[in-house]
């Protein structure tokens, strides 16, 4: 099915949807060779609208009773599922993404981020504390939550509406209003489930969304109304973004260096179909992949074996068909660092094995060999459909290589053995490590996020509801009583 409707080509500004100032941005389908639409790009004076929108906007919503701000949120998952093909339709054609991944995508996570986040909110509990200042019965402390502000949401290609929904979704649940700058490759799509807001009923300027390059997303960082940044991309995007947003509330999901470590004594069959979908879902381009597989020399050659035989069998290809396993890259940019790092290994002598032609974006399923740690491949993230294996001979070893990284996203690790699983699990620096599970896996209610320039903070259910709220404390003297003598400490100090 393809869309056949008009698509939206402007900005969303407190309700209205308005003309970007700047010029026409082609959102181009690499995969297809087709110019997928045309949208006016924002300047920084449309961004300014925009996050004035959503200032303006912002007290009445968090003002509205807690269980009509669910409600909206909660309809949002009704809505996204409603129009849930049309999405997934736009996302393959823009991105490439294969129809079953963008599927997923918008029926496994975006639309239950929704739920989810409605869920969570009810239960961002507060707390009430002991008052210990002073010897007399009249304080009472009450610790509650209140909504940052205006958060601003950037957003990567390649899970473009879910990474989207996620934080939105937590965002507004909380209270925060949202100015919401997408990935200039899934535009379209982006723009098509920010029409659903008003279709599930919120107010005008709860979420506004402005479009274009790099330098919306600049604009939008460095504004002075923005309160917090929520951002999912590369570190090197990242970087500049925590450096130019200064004292805002930041949360920043990054690039990721995925080591999955497979011990002699682990179950070969189950690594194999792990480095499967950690090297080769979404050929490659998620931000938990495995980057790096350290096999232990006693079984090196029975996982190359399996892991060619498997990957020889993976159906490539045309991303619309649904029989397709692995799609193209996204775009040029990506294609053009999967390349170098390979060609990189290849001339410092890793054995590449290629299961089809590189054809333009279309880059097919590679399992290299003889890898080692000083290759770009092993040090950087390549973000593509490449198995890079290095041979290790002892657990240490695998350790010190994982951890030999800036990165600590998702790590993996295959043994039969409790206490290596442990022992690994603990040493690994990531953010999450999966035993005897691919890098890729993760939970939608556990705290997800990485270490060093993997990101700073943790996304996801109540630690979302953390970062996107303020910690707000009311000390009150119920004064019917004489004030408390304060000398508490000197006292205990006494006795
Ligand atoms: P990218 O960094 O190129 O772009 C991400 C977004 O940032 C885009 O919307 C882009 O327009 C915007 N942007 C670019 N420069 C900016 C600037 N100076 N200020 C503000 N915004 C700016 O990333 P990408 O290529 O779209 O995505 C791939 C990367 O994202 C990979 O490194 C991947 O690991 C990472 N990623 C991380 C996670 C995670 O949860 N850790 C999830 C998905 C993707």
């Amino acid at each position: 099915m393809a869309v056949t409707r008009e698509l939206p080509t402007k900005a969303l500004i407190g309700g209205m949807w308005v003309t970007g100032s700047g010029p026409l941005m082609e959102v181009r389908s690499a995969w297809s060779e087709r110019v997928v639409s045309r949208i006016a790009t924002c300047t920084a004076a449309d961004v300014d609208r925009a996050v004035q929108a959503a200032r303006v906007a912002q007290p009445g919503w968090a003002g509205l009773a807690l269980v009509e701000r669910v409600e909206l949120v909660r309809e949002m998952h009704r809505v996204v599922v409603a129009h849930g093909e049309e999405l997934a339709q736009m996302i393959t054609l823009e991105t490439g993404k294969t129809i079953n991944e963008t599927r997923e995508e918008i029926y496994e996570y975006s639309a239950p981020s929704y739920q989810k986040a409605a869920e969570e909110v009810l239960r961002h509990r507060g707390m009430t504390l002991p008052s210990t200042q002073e010897r007399a019965n009249n304080k009472r402390l009450i610790l509650s939550h209140r909504p940052v502000g205006v958060v601003a949401v950037i957003t990567p290609y390649n899970f473009p509406t879910d990474i989207a929904s996620i934080a939105i979704a937590h965002a507004v649940a909380s209270g925060n209003t949202v100015v919401w700058k997408p990935s200039e490759w899934a535009a379209t799509s982006c723009a098509m489930l920010a029409e659903l807001f008003a279709e599930a009923g919120f107010p005008s300027g709860v979420v506004n969304l402005v479009q274009g390059y790099g330098e919306v997303g600049a604009a939008l960082v460095e504004h002075d109304d923005v309160d917090a940044v929520f951002f999912t991309g590369s570190t090197a995007t990242g970087e500049k973004i925590s450096r130019a947003a200064g004292l805002k509330k930041q949360l920043l999901e990054l690039g990721g260096d995925g080591p999955q470590i497979v011990l002699a004594d682990a179950d070969i069959d189950a690594a194999v179909e792990g480095a499967v979908l950690g090297c080769f879902y979404l050929a490659g381009q998620v931000c938990t992949s495995a980057e790096r597989i350290l096999v232990h020399e006693h079984v090196h050659d029975e996982f190359v074996r399996k892991l060619k035989l498997r990957t020889a069998s993976l159906r490539v290809g045309d991303p619309t068909d649904e029989a397709t396993e692995m799609g193209p890259l996204c775009n040029d940019t990506t294609l053009a660092r999967v390349t170098k790092h390979v060609e990189d290994a290849r001339a410092r002598g890793a054995e590449v094995i290629q299961f089809g032609k590189p054809d333009g974006v279309f880059y097919p399923p590679t399992i290299l060999t003889g890898v080692t740690p000083e290759m770009e491949i092993a040090r950087n993230e390549t973000f593509g459909p490449v198995a890079p294996i290095i041979k290790i001979s002892s657990t240490d070893e695998a350790i010190r290589i994982a951890n030999d990284s800036d990165l600590g996203l998702n790590a993996a690790v295959y043994t039969r053995d409790l206490a290596t699983a442990f022992r690994v699990g603990e040493a690994l620096q990531h953010g999450t490590v999966n035993i005897n599970e691919s890098t890729n896996y993760w939970d939608q209610l556990a705290p997800f996020g990485g270490t060093g320039k993997s990101g700073v903070g943790r996304e996801l259910s109540q630690w979302f509801l953390d970062t996107f709220t303020e910690t707000k404390l009311l000390n009150i003297d119920l004064n019917d009583a004489p004030k408390g003598d304060r000398r508490v400490l000197r006292d205990v100090a006494e006795d």
